[in-house]
Formats: structure tokens, sequence, C-alpha cells
């Protein structure tokens, strides 16, 4: 499809057209979840209907339909991301697992007075597995600046990358914010030093495809639900010779090759990182939405929701009150903001009322809350299935809050 017909697109997403407490929902929660096309629904349908089996068994043709339909996603995934080989391309249950998994696996080249770079823009999923690994190993979390309009600070970054850096884990873009980082070029100075990089791009892959190869990252994290997919599921794209070092993160069936109470050796990638039954309808669903946005006009649906955003920003003056926390020049189409005189959870609540669904609260960044100085914020995050028209909802939600509740 050429163009871009947002009317045409959210036929795709039967969820999208329904009522929320009496009034058409207007869905601007895309940050936390996103919704999925019928051809993801259809697809995990289609796999429990006529293929489902346990994968990797070999023992029968249900089997290897499953195997198929399970491997076809992971090179779907492959192609999405740019990376080399499906070998690289690790399911995990999520960003979340996929960054626990990198953590535990670096933790045994961790030492006392080793520095772990994070941003202090990122979600607590890549802040925790870092500081709990750092608890065990002595090394420190260390976190790189922000300048108050959201963008990194760079200066900060040159300052603390250094000699005891070993890693380097920041977020592609916030989830609070917005921004883009410019992480291809931070990558590079870390990389110059011998710092392993993990890219956090569980908010960056539904506004843009990333490019592990271009980026010159050691791992990529995402989660299949952000992406329109399914939950449940997730991806670690990691660089293969680190791969092959690292140790497996669980244990159990399908991540070995041998196991006897003498000696137990691991499968080959990616396997070795995927103990148990996999997620495989979620796989196969991941992969269908992965086709679906290939079947979209990508320059096309990028220029809508750079559209969305700047009708957001333009409206913004509209309310009375209302400030907007992250304006960084590179952003994607999620506005954080606050309202004088009302509270984030209020303003959810009271829109809710209206139809219009939000995310309110701390939005897993308490770090960044606390650099804000706020408890929370109310933040809409728009997908490409939204429109103009329901930005234009938004605000004149916003607008009768505020006068009535302000
Ligand atoms: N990182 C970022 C930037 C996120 O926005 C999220 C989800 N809110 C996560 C990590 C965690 O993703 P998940 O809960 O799917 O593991």
């Amino acid at each position: 499809k050429t163009g871009f017909d947002v009317a045409a697109v959210r036929q795709d997403f039967p969820i999208l057209s329904q009522q929320v407490n009496g009034k058409p929902m207007v869905y601007l929660d895309n940050g936390a979840s996103a919704q999925k096309p019928v051809a993801v629904l259809d697809a995990m349908d289609r796999y429990y209907r006529e293929m489902h089996s346990n994968v990797h068994r070999g023992a029968h043709t249900l089997g290897d339909r499953a195997t198929a339909a399970f491997e076809d996603a992971r090179e779907t995934v492959r192609r999405f991301l740019n990376a080399e080989s499906a070998r690289q391309v690790i399911w995990t249950r999520g960003t979340t697992e996929a960054i626990n998994l990198v953590a535990n696996g670096l933790a045994p080249r961790l030492k006392e007075g080793d520095e772990i770079l994070v941003s202090h823009m990122e979600h607590h999923a890549n802040i925790v597995p870092w500081q709990m690994v750092a608890e065990r190993t002595g090394a420190k979390v260390v976190p790189i600046q922000v300048h108050p309009n959201g963008e990194l600070d760079l200066d900060s970054f040159n300052s603390l990358l250094g000699e005891r850096t070993r890693v380097l884990a920041i977020t592609h873009v916030s989830n609070v914010l917005g921004t883009v980082n410019p992480v291809a070029p931070l990558i590079e100075q870390a990389k110059a030093q011998g710092v392993i990089t993990v890219v956090d791009g569980a908010q960056a892959v539904p506004h843009f495809k990333p490019d592990v190869q271009a980026l010159g990252c050691d791992f990529y994290a995402f989660s299949s639900h952000k992406l329109f997919g399914p939950t449940g599921i997730g991806v670690l794209y990691g660089r293969e010779q680190l791969l092959e070092e690292i140790p497996p993160y669980q244990g159990g069936g399908e991540m070995i090759e041998r196991v006897s109470f003498e000696r137990t050796t691991w499968n080959t990638l990616p396997y070795k990182f995927e103990a148990g039954t996999p997620a495989i309808a979620e796989a196969v669903g991941l992969g269908a939405a992965i086709d679906y946005l290939d079947s979209l006009d990508r320059p096309a649906m990028e220029a809508s929701e750079k559209a969305l955003l700047a009708r957001a920003n333009e409206l913004v003056e509209t309310v009375p009150g209302m400030s907007v926390i992250g304006t960084a020049p590179n952003k994607v189409p999620v506005m954080s903001f606050k309202i004088e005189g009302l509270h984030p959870s209020d303003i959810g609540t009271l829109l809710d009322q209206q139809g219009i669904e939000i995310r309110t609260g701390h939005h897993c960044a308490m770090p960044l809350m606390d650099f804000y100085g706020v408890p929370g914020t109310a933040r809409a995050s728009f997908a490409f299935y939204n429109t103009l028209e329901e930005v234009d909802q938004l605000f004149t939600g916003l607008q009768k809050i505020q006068r009535l509740f302000a």
C-alpha cells in the first residue's frame, strides 16, 4: 500500500471501534501496550486450529508445521532488525526478561569498581536488573544526566564514559519523554573503549525500524505487545560472539545439547537461551504483526505520526496551565504533561469518563519523575492508527476538565 489511509488502517484493528463509558473510545495508551490487527489475531487462531504442537521435537508432521511457523517468525524478526543471522534472535518474555538475561550473562565479567552506565530516563526494566547484578558483583550503576527538555546530556555521557565503564545500557526512545536518543554515536564511542552496549528498544520499534548492524550495538531488546503483537513474547538480539560467550540464563529442556550427571553441555544458538517450551503462538503472532507493518507505507505512516504530535503540540496552549514534559526536537508521538491544580490520576479518570484512555503515574521511571520533581505525569502516547480528530478530542477533553476542576 502507498499513502496512508488511517481510516482504512483502523478497520484492521477491531478493538478500536467500540465505546467505553458510552463514548467512542479514543485509545491513547499505546506506549503501555498497543492494539493488535486482525492479521495477528488470525495468525494465532490459525496456528492453534491447524498447526499446534510442541516445536523442535521432529517427531511428526504437526510438530514440523509448528516448528516451521515458529522459525519463520524468528526469520521475520531477523529481517525486521536487520540482524546477520537468526541465531542472534532469542525469544524472551519481553524487554524485561531480555535485559535480565543480558545483565545476568554479563555478571561474571563484572567486579568491584566497574561501572554500568545507564541514563536518568531509563524505564525500571533497564535500571533494576543492573542494580541487582551490581549488588552481586560490586559494580556500580551510574546514570547519565538529562537536560530539562528531555534530551540526553552528552557532556554528562562524555564525562562518565571512562576506564571503569564496562556496560552502556540505554534506551533508544524514552517511554515518558518520547525522546529519541542518538544511540549510534554513543555506541560508537563506547565500543572504541571496549564497552558492551545494550539498547532498550521497547518504545522505538512501534515507531521506526531499528537496524542493529547500523547501530553497532551488542544487544537490542524489545517487546511484541508494544509492536502490535501479542503479550508474553519479546526479543533479545545479540552479537553472536557475545551470545556464545555468556552463560545461559535459565536451565531446562531445549537449551541443552547433552545432559548427564557428570556434565551437561549447551545447545547451539539461539536455543541455548530458550529453556522450556517457548511461546509458540505468540512468536507466530509477532511475525504476523511485523508482516502487517511491512504491508504499510512506512514513510507515510511516520509522516502521519509526526502530524499527530505536531497537532498535539499546537493545541497545548489551548489548555490553561498545561505544560509538556519532554520537548526534545527528535521525539516520537508521546506527550507527557501536567496541568496546574490537577493530579495526573484525576486527569486520567476524568478523560476515561469521556472515553479517552491515557496513562497516568510514574511510568516505571521513578528517577525521571524525581528529576522533574513530579509524583507522576499524564501521558498520551499515539500510534499510527490514531487520527487528528482523536488528538482534537483529547484536547477538548482536557479543556473541559481544566475548566471544571482545576
Ligand atoms: N523499556 C521501556 C522503555 C518500556 O517502555 C517498557 C514497557 N513500558 C519496558 C522496557 C518493559 O517492557 P515489558 O514490560 O514489555 O517487558
